[in-house]
């Protein structure tokens, strides 16, 4: 049996539709973000039930962390030309516009990045929405172009735990950002392809 890290698709079992490594494998409650030395090395500061500890990140990762980010809150921003850490956060240019994240949302977002991995959320498309599982607590939630219907989204307004999984399940998709997916634009390739790709997915529940 293969195992799956991170992302799964229930529909595709014989398929890693995508596979997101978590930065820590435990949950994490980040304390600090920062950069070190002259090669500018992404560091989190954190904090386990085992203790105190940090870690670095690829550079390579903290960019698709970064790319995640904008991705949910933005559409059309193109690819990452660069970023820098600033006093009060993180400096993003891209291809089609600038953008601060401040730190304390970089934080809580990549502590729910590292809890979509962990728990190995199942993204289910719908044409307008995203059903996520999380089999290991037998829980549901939906996101659309509102949000979601999770509390982390509803009471703290921060991005959630589904919102990254829906995202890096349409990234590795070919879909293109969440932003994209959701808005409600029925006409159009994109619109064809998405009721193709469902019609594929309720024949292959289907056993046709
Ligand atoms: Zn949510």
């Amino acid at each position: 049996m293969v195992s799956y890290v991170g992302i799964q698709s229930t529909h595709f079992p014989n398929e890693i539709i995508s596979e997101i490594q978590p930065l820590v494998p435990l949950e994490i409650k980040i304390e600090r973000v920062k950069s070190v030395g002259v090669s500018n090395t992404p560091q989190i500061i954190y904090s386990t039930s085992k203790g105190r500890c940090s870690t670095f990140l690829s550079k390579a990762k903290f960019l698709n962390c970064l790319l995640c980010f904008l991705q949910i809150k933005q559409r059309n921003i193109g690819k990452i030309k660069s970023y820098n850490f600033q006093h009060s956060g993180i400096n993003i240019k891209t291809e089609n516009c600038k953008y601060l994240i401040v730190y304390t949302e970089l934080q809580a977002f990549l502590e729910r990045y590292n809890r979509a991995a962990l728990e190995k959320l199942e993204v289910e498309l719908t044409a307008i929405s995203a059903v996520v599982r999380n089999s290991m607590k037998g829980t549901v939630a939906e996101v659309n172009n509102t949000g979601c219907s999770c509390a982390d989204m509803i009471y703290r307004r921060t991005i959630c735990k589904h919102q990254i999984a829906t995202q890096l399940h349409l990234q590795s998709n070919g879909w293109g950002s969440l932003t994209e997916y959701l808005q409600h634009n029925n006409v159009g390739k994109k619109w064809e392809d998405k009721l193709l790709a469902m019609a594929k997915v309720a024949k292959s529940d289907l056993g046709i």
